[in-house]
């Protein structure tokens, strides 16, 4: 069994604003949200980073998208818009090694991606 602090959320171990949950996501607000909306949507396998994730769970990984875009059009700003990240690995900007997909709104993102 993982501990990645998203499993011990998984697990229900520790508490998280969860927004979502299906048979194989889980997503919850970010704890440090970076705009108006943060969301991670986060696959409840455990997987350390994108290079760890086999070709056969290519579903999965498109679950992860359609689900962040459900949540932007049933939140209402889906035709504003939004933007989805992942982070790999250290230069990555990757700080939890469980793989999830950041969906940030609610602000004018800017065109670079410091
Ligand atoms: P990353 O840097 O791409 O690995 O993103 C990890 C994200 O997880 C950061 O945006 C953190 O703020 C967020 N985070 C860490 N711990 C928690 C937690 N317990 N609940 C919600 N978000 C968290």
């Amino acid at each position: 069994m993982s501990d990645s602090i998203f499993s011990r959320i998984i697990r229900r171990e520790i508490p998280a604003d969860i927004v979502y949950e299906d048979e194989r996501l889980i997503a919850f607000k970010d704890i440090s949200p970076q705009a108006p909306v943060h969301v991670l949507f986060v696959p409840k396998q455990h997987y350390s980073t994108l290079n760890d994730v086999p070709a056969s769970e290519a579903e999965l990984l498109g679950r992860m998208m359609l689900a962040a875009a459900d949540y932007a059009k049933t939140q209402g700003f889906a035709d504003r818009g939004y933007r989805l990240v992942m982070n790999c690995n250290r230069e990555g900007g990757q700080t939890v090694f469980h793989i999830h997909l950041h969906l940030l709104a609610g602000r004018t993102m800017d065109g670079g991606f410091g």
